[in-house]
């Protein structure tokens, strides 16, 4: 069997034994007789799947009683535009550090003012902006912050203290990738096709003040209070997604929960970037404490030969490494089901390729 090392930014790559359990139970789940993908999403069978599935993320990210977990449609974008119809009155708060909280901040300027307390903007998103608490709005509706930048490859190490303001989180490319406390967050959402599982099921945890606050205004399907009131089940579920995402949570439990794939993590971003510090070569474009665990945009300076290691990557199965186009050069997504020695093979072809020039 052929597997590359899939580097992509997402949809992204999975554990292999996630991959062998579908594979196991794709034409017969249980004894259900059928596929996952056949069942009626009103089944009893489906209806253990969807709690088992929620149960485990409750668990490996501990999330307190007073959430609720809601599996939507639409992907993070749809959650843009969810968020300030049913959390903006009047004004938010937002730290704009790239591509994700610009999209945010165009959705969220059709129902209200949005600050910006900081932005990393002048310097091409390369490093996460000083907070300084007097810009923050007493008064805001919530805080918007994008944890981890996928496509810059930068990371927030550290909750800002918005003084009671809620903190509404994109926790799209790292969720799971290490130790949140949930209850710092109003909400919190990712898509799930780069650390959770396939694309087509979005996750909210939500705080269960914070839902009921839409008004009349706000179509059925794009208000909390009609999904969390059915258990996701108002209409049809991204059903198989859920499954598979409920195993890639069970997988992340057998390695130790998510402190221990956060240690696994460290260790596969603290090799490339050990590398990208002591090559002459390669570098890292990020300020070194704001680089992220699990997106590593790296570069040459020259285009010529980014493309030609991009080129000679590929023939030893180091797959999707291509930069962000308003980046360039590389990155090496990292995700949790990266393998240790996915990363290992890419930094050894990394020196093989410098020392060969
Ligand atoms: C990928 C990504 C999104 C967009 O996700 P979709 O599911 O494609 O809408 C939003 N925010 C961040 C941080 C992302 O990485």
């Amino acid at each position: 069997m052929n597997r590359v090392y899939n580097f992509s930014a997402g949809p992204s790559v999975m554990p292999e034994s996630v991959l062998e359990k579908v594979q196991g139970e794709v034409m017969n789940y249980g004894d259900s007789g059928m596929s996952v993908m056949e069942m009626s999403h009103r089944s009893a069978v489906y209806q253990s799947i969807i709690d088992g599935t929620e149960s485990s993320l409750r668990d490996i990210m501990g999330i307190p009683d007073n959430y609720k977990v809601l599996f939507l449609g639409g992907g993070a974008s749809t959650q843009f535009a969810m968020i300030p119809m049913n959390l903006m009155k009047k004004k938010i708060d937002m730290v704009h550090t790239g591509v994700w909280s610009k999209k945010a901040m165009a959705e969220a300027k059709r129902f209200g003012e949005v600050n910006v307390v900081a932005s990393s903007e002048d310097k091409g998103f390369t490093y996460i902006p000083e907070l300084d608490n007097n810009t923050f709005s007493p008064d805001a509706d919530y805080f918007h912050m994008t944890t981890n930048n996928t496509i810059y490859g930068t990371k927030f190490t550290q909750i800002p203290d918005t003084k009671g303001v809620d903190i509404v989180a994109d926790m799209s490319s790292n969720i799971l990738s290490e130790v949140y406390d949930v209850s710092k967050f109003g909400l919190i959402f990712a898509g799930a096709q780069k650390n959770m599982g396939p694309a087509g099921v979005t996750v909210v945890i939500i705080r269960e003040d914070l839902i009921g606050k839409a008004g009349d205004d706000v179509p059925t399907m794009m208000n909390y209070k009609t999904h969390a009131e059915k258990g996701s089940m108002f209409n049809t579920p991204p059903t198989f997604p859920i499954y598979v995402c409920g195993l890639v949570f069970d997988w992340i439990k057998s390695l130790g929960g998510v402190p221990g794939i956060q240690k696994i993590n460290e260790e596969k971003a603290g090799m490339l970037y050990d590398y990208l510090d002591n090559s002459k070569l390669f570098s890292g474009t990020v300020r070194k404490q704001d680089r992220s665990l699990m997106n590593v945009p790296f570069v040459t300076g020259d285009a010529d030969i980014d493309a030609q290691f991009i080129k000679e990557a590929g023939t030893k199965s180091l797959i999707n490494i291509k930069g962000h186009r308003s980046v360039g050069g590389m990155r090496a997504s990292i995700y949790n089901a990266m393998p240790v020695e996915g990363v290992k093979a890419l930094v050894d072809f990394m020196k093989e390729f410098e020392t060969s020039r």
